[in-house]
Formats: C-alpha cells, structure tokens, sequence
C-alpha cells in the first residue's frame, strides 16, 4: 500500500540578494522590494518525500503552503519537480499571523488531506528563521518528529517504522519512529531535482480557484489528476475547518514591540585567537554586558 506523504513549503524573500530598499523605515522588510524565492530547504524537503514516492508504489506527493495568492508559484515550482497534488492556503484572516498561528492553520490544512503517514518541512525559513512551524505542527497533529534530518537511513512501509539521520552540535544521531511522523529537512542530504521541461508546459497555466468541494473529495478519494482542471484548490478558513480565532492576528500571542536595526561597524569587530581560552574569555565578556544569555 502506497504512503500520503506531505510537504510544507514556504515562498520568503530572497534575503540573500538584498537590495538598497530591502527595508522600510519601520524596520520591517520590504517584501514587493526582493524577489520571492522557494525556500531553500523546502526544495529539500519536497526531493526527500519525491524520492519515497518514487520508490513506494502508489505513494502520493502533497504540497501545502499558506500564504499570499502570489505563493502558488512555490506550488507550480512542486508541480514541475513531480508533486501529484498541491493546495494553497489564503485567506485575509491568516494575516499577521506568528508561527503558533501558522502551524495551526497547517495542522487544520493536513487533516483536511486526511489520511497521512510522512509530513516534511524545510528545518527553517530563511525569512521568519524561527525552526518552529515544523515542531509546533507534529506537537499539534500529536504525531512524533524528528527535526534537522539529513539523510532517511531505513523505511519499513510494512512495519510503519523510519530511522532518520539527524544533524547535532558535533556530530549526527539516527532516530527511530514509527509513522505518522513529521521530519524538517536540512540542506544536507536530498539534493533537488530540476523541474521537469514536459511537466512545466503541463502545469505553467495552473491557476487557483477557490475550493470547489466536489473536486477537492473527489481528488482526495480518487487521488485523480490536476492536469485534468489546472486549477490548483485554494483553500481559505472554512474549507480547512479552522477557527478564525486560532488564526491570523487573534490567534499570534507574539507580539512585536520594538524592532532595532543593528549595523556592524568595523569598530565593533575584535579579532580573536582561535584557542579555547580567548573564546571562553570572549563569551564570558558577553554574557557580562549581556549581549548573551
Ligand atoms: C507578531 C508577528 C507577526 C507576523 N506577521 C506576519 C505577516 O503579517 N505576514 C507574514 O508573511 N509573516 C508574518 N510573520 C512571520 C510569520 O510568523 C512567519 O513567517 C511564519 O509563522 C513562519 O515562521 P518562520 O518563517 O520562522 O518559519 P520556520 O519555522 O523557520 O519554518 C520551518 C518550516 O515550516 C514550514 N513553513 C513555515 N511557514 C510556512 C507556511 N506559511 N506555509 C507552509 N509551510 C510553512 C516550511 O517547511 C519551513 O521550512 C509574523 C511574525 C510575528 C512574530
């Protein structure tokens, strides 16, 4: 028997191509000012739950993002890598949303899929940089997670077990579970395939629609084929069954106070011996004006 396997993929600024008005004056980014990339590590995440689909006969490929309308582009880009189905998730509720916010509304998104036994995520988003959605997500669904995973070392479709290699300060572990399970995905391993010439003039017409319940059931039930509609599901609150006070700003308990700009100056930086001494002193010097801890 096939797996439902399931990829959490985010569409962030490309902050590593910043540009002069990257910021506002507020502090916050600029986001119309970059331009919008797939995650980095979420093309890992969606290569690794590919490899699985295309070693476990009948597995499926899901891919779900919550975010803008122009965030179905990180859902064509799955399409064109091989995805079977993709969904995404707006609505002008989930706005100003913090990560507790957004894993719920994740959380919602996969059980409307229904039967799942793997869930991916990139380990971090190279925006938010909180490594949070995917734990809160696992903690939310109640399944196990592991987290920094780099390589999947075993998995037993008939005994539902994975053993996973996890990065660690210094080194790695291997993690056993048994499925369902929720693994976030470093840029270590799963290196991404290009998208496909054949399935990008497939897909590149694909748009969204907001959901039409019939088509969603019967391509959950039938695991039928998108080609036939290109039209990608757009699910908003009601169709994922969500509470509007779990979502967006009512259900975000973060709240930002002050945001500061800090600007490195040549004169803050101090050369260092690389011994354990000077980097014992150095830390220790932190902590004491509280830069740390
Ligand atoms: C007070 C507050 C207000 C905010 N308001 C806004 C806002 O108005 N608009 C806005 O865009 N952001 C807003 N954010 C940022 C938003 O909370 C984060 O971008 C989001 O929750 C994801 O967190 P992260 O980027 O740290 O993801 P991480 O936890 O670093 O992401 C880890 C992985 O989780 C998955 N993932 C993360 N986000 C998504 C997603 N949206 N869809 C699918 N998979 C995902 C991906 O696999 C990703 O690799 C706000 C944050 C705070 C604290």
């Amino acid at each position: 028997m096939g797996l439902n396997l399931i990829v959490l993929v985010k569409q962030v600024p490309d902050t590593q191509n910043i540009t002069g008005n990257a910021m506002k004056e507020d502090g916050t980014v600029n986001r119309s000012a970059l331009p919008a990339i797939f995650n980095p590590e979420d093309l890992h995440a969606l290569e690794a739950a590919l490899r699985i689909r295309d070693s476990v006969p009948e597995s499926k490929v899901h891919v779900l993002t919550m975010g803008p309308p122009s965030a179905v582009q990180v859902l064509k880009d799955s399409l064109y890598r091989g995805a079977d189905f993709v969904a995404l998730i707006s609505d002008r509720r989930f706005a100003a949303a913090d990560t507790l916010a957004t894993s719920y509304a994740l959380k919602c998104a996969i059980e409307k899929i229904g039967k799942y036994d793997i869930v991916f995520c990139g380990r971090q988003a190279i925006d938010g940089d909180t490594a949070q959605v995917g734990p809160q997500t696992a903690e939310k669904l109640g399944i196990d997670q592991i987290s920094c995973v780099s390589e999947i070392v075993d998995l037993d479709v008939k005994k539902r077990t994975l053993t996973a290699r996890r990065s660690i300060e210094g080194g790695f572990e291997k993690v056993r579970t048994t499925l369902p399970v929720l693994l976030t995905i470093t840029d270590e391993g799963f290196h991404p395939r290009p998208p496909s010439a054949i399935r990008m003039m497939t897909y590149k017409n694909a748009m969204t629609e907001m959901s039409n319940a019939d088509f969603d059931e019967t391509y959950l039930a039938s695991g039928s084929d998108l080609k036939a509609e290109n039209t990608i599901p757009l699910w908003d609150i009601n169709t994922i069954n969500a509470d509007p006070e779990s979502c967006g700003l009512p259900g975000s308990p973060t709240k930002v106070k002050t945001i500061q700009m800090v600007v490195l100056k040549s004169e803050d930086i101090r050369m260092i011996e690389n011994t354990e001494e000077a980097i014992g002193d150095m830390v220790h010097e932190l902590v004491a004006d509280h830069t740390l801890g």
